[in-house]
């Protein structure tokens, strides 16, 4: 159990290989992606090809087999370009296949997780209603038992990746009298009939991604696609969630970064009363406290990887790195804003584009409100996480 914070080899060669697609190959075609409101599959699939889409799943399922921290790692270098990349990794990664990973019985892991990882299939995760999110136990898809099939009726709103997923790990009420007992997780394909999508346009952030709807008419699930138990789905969808929140903090931190790199270069070359602005005192603390909230962000975010490699439940501390770090990442970005004074205020630099993309994640995955209620709540000892019957498997180097 020590404590390190030095980078592995795996962590340098990851954080390497990441850095150099993303501002590489995505981010020259990241501007005009983000101006025409266009997600581009064929990014998504490169980072499949890369390895990406599967670097702390096992290798036994298709995956990488590195550490959770690699997740981090890979999140923060693809936000540090664009959120959108790095949104695919929390939906895919983080909320589906880590999620059937934990959750999954073998058969799902062959069928569902193994071509996720290898990034042959690209998966999100739909919870959010029209009437229903931050509220989870009033969703109102439901869920009808009919011989050895579920019958799936109703619709999902503000999904990432919906209009292009494969798969989708959804949440429906399998009974409605009991609140969030009543919940069942499942795993649907684009392809079950009934099943059909569409995208949300004219969105504040993430133009370069997709963001859309779902909607299941009479759609019929196998049994054996339920994840977990019946009335589980509650429990499963916040477990996700610790996976996703731990990849949206890590983004954040990216986030952050290029924010404050962005300021520091202009700092560097623009001039006012004679000199660069960066030797002006009230511009110098703008940039010192981005760097104050990157620290802080980024150690908050390797607790709760560290806390996922050994195998300790990490709720709590992975929604304290989320909360802190998104609110720091929209700071950066707008603080770097103010740096750049009026060219701030424009699309020919990067900085308008990371304000916009920074607000999206103090909404997902948790608003700030309850990031705030669930951080008061264990303060004050109203919420106990008890043991899970199917914990996240702890990380086991690879031989
Ligand atoms: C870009 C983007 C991508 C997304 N991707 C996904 C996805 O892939 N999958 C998915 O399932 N969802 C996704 N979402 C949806 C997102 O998770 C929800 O928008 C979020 O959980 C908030 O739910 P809501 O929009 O229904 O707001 P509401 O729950 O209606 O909240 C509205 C306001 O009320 C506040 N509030 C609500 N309850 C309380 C309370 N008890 N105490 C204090 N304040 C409260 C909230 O904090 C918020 O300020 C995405 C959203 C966005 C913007």
């Amino acid at each position: 159990m020590t404590i390190s914070f030095e980078w592995t080899d795996d962590h340098k060669l990851i954080r390497e290989s990441v850095r150099d697609w993303a501002r590489n190959e995505a981010a020259p075609k990241i501007p005009e992606m983000d101006i025409q409101q266009q997600s581009d599959r064929k990014l998504l699939e490169q980072m499949g090809e890369l390895g990406f889409l599967g670097v702390s799943i096992p290798e036994e399922y298709g995956g990488g087999g590195f550490d959770y921290i690699s997740t981090a790692i890979v999140s923060e270098e693809l936000e540090y370009v664009d959120s959108s990349l790095r949104v695919a990794i929390s939906v895919h990664n983080g909320l589906n296949s880590m999620g059937i990973y934990q959750w999954g019985t073998e058969e799902q892991k062959q069928k569902y997780l193994k071509p996720q990882a290898e990034g042959k299939k690209l998966a999100t995760y739909g919870l959010t209603e029209p009437n229903a999110g931050s509220d989870v136990a009033g969703i109102e898809t439901r869920a009808v038992e009919d011989g050895d099939f579920y019958i799936l009726n109703g619709g999902k709103m503000w999904i990432s990746l919906a209009n292009v997923a494969d798969h989708f790990v959804t949440f429906a009420k399998t009974n409605p009298d009991i609140g969030h007992r009543g919940l069942t997780a499942f795993l649907v394909e684009r392809e079950f009939e009934g099943v059909s999508t569409g995208s949300i346009k004219n969105k504040l952030g993430v133009r370069a991604g997709n963001t859309g709807f779902i909607n299941y008419d009479n759609v019929a699930v196998p049994k054996e696609n339920m994840l977990g138990e019946l009335g589980e789905g509650f429990k499963i969808a916040m477990s996700c969630l610790d996976n996703g929140r731990f990849t949206v903090a890590a983004g954040a931190v990216g986030l952050a970064k290029a924010s404050r790199d962005a300021a520091v270069k202009y700092a560097g070359e623009r001039k006012a009363f004679g000199k660069e602005i960066g030797q002006h005192q009230l511009v110098q603390r703008l940039i010192a406290h981005m760097e104050q909230g990157i620290d802080a962000a980024e150690l908050l975010v390797l607790r709760a990887g560290w806390m996922k490699n050994e195998g300790i439940r990490n709720t709590k501390e992975t929604a304290m790195a989320k909360w802190f770090a998104t609110n720091v990442a929209s700071q950066c970005a707008d603080d770097a804003i103010q740096v750049h004074g009026g060219n701030g205020f424009s699309a020919e630099f990067p900085v308008e584009r990371f304000w916009r993309n920074a607000r999206g994640a103090r909404i997902y995955e948790g608003t700030d409100q309850i990031q705030e209620l669930m951080q008061g709540q264990y303060a004050m000892g109203y919420r106990v996480d008890k043991p899970l019957r199917m914990p996240l498997p702890p990380y086991t180097p690879k031989d």
